[in-house]
């Protein structure tokens, strides 16, 4: 089966249909540009881009150039959601800003991430769409599933699979927009030849603030681990999650600060930006 006919069988099989609206989560890399040119090849007719420019230097200037590329060549849709404008600093400064008065080391992409998924989340909800889809590949689910493991919270991976498995009952008062992970069965390398072959206009190098992150030693740790491995890695989760499921909590609160889907009563986000407000406001 190639890679096209893998991921068709894998959005068939989450249900979504070809008149779905899907926003594609664009970051200029492989994997969100495979994902959308695979969407609309396969026919998915209401798809568009959504790309946060993080403003991380030449880095995100290329990615951004790419974007924009790719969005014209599949002739989608593209809104671009500038952190500089939108929040009043790029993810550097932000990030910088959390790390230096937090007691604790906090990663690089801990925070980015989080960041991100907010503002992905909020900002894809104003235009009403039915999915956000992302580039996440079977190398990323495996890592993410190992990480859990060691970090002792197989939990935190309950909602692992092509598609997100948290969706609330009342979808129309949701204010959490469901993923899905088109490129879920596919291994990395896959995707980066497929990539190649088609020509995709993609960034190829990695972020430069990833160095310091859990997942890259993760990633190191299987990369002798051959794709089957990979592939049964997560398999063989998927087969455990409905007792992991019984165990969890599955309540989607919100957050009291921003209003935003929180698994507490203060959303991630909000407590990364308190560590820097809660500085700020005792140095005065
Ligand atoms: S690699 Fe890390 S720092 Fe770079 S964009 Fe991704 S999450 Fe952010
Ligand atoms: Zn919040």
């Amino acid at each position: 089966m190639n890679i096209q006919e893998k991921v068709k069988k894998t959005l068939k099989k989450a249900g979504i249909k070809k008149k779905d609206k899907i926003v594609v989560a664009l970051s200029g890399g492989k994997d969100s540009s495979v994902a959308a040119y695979l969407l609309k090849k396969i026919g998915y007719k209401n798809i568009q881009g959504f790309h946060i420019n993080l403003n991380i230097g030449k880095y995100s200037e290329e990615c951004l150039e790419r974007v924009v590329e790719l969005s014209q060549l599949l002739d989608i849709e593209l809104k671009v959601y500038d952190m500089k404008k939108e929040m009043g600093s790029g993810m550097c400064y932000l990030r910088s800003g959390i790390q230096s008065k937090s007691k604790n080391e906090i990663k690089n992409c801990a925070i980015c991430g989080v960041i991100k998924k907010w503002i992905l989340n909020r900002e894809v909800r104003k235009l009403k769409e039915d999915y956000i889809a992302t580039g996440h590949n079977l190398d990323d689910e495996a890592q993410t599933f190992l990480m859990n493991i060691f970090k002792g919270s197989p939990q935190l991976s309950a909602n692992l699979g092509p598609k997100s498995r948290n969706i609330p009952k009342d979808k129309k008062k949701s204010k959490f927009i469901p993923r899905v992970k088109p490129l879920f069965y596919i291994p990395e390398d896959e995707i980066r030849k497929y990539s190649k072959s088609k020509k995709l206009p993609v960034v190829y190098e990695g972020c430069p603030c990833a160095l310091d992150s859990y997942r890259i030693q993760i990633r190191s740790f299987l990369e002798n681990i051959s794709n089957k491995d990979k592939k049964n890695i997560v398999k063989n989760f998927e087969k455990l999650l409905p007792r992991i499921q019984k165990t969890k909590d599955p309540r989607m609160e919100y957050c009291d600060v921003c209003g935003e889907p929180s698994r507490g009563r203060i959303c991630k986000k909000c407590r990364l930006m308190k560590i820097r407000e809660r500085n700020d406001f005792n140095k005065k």
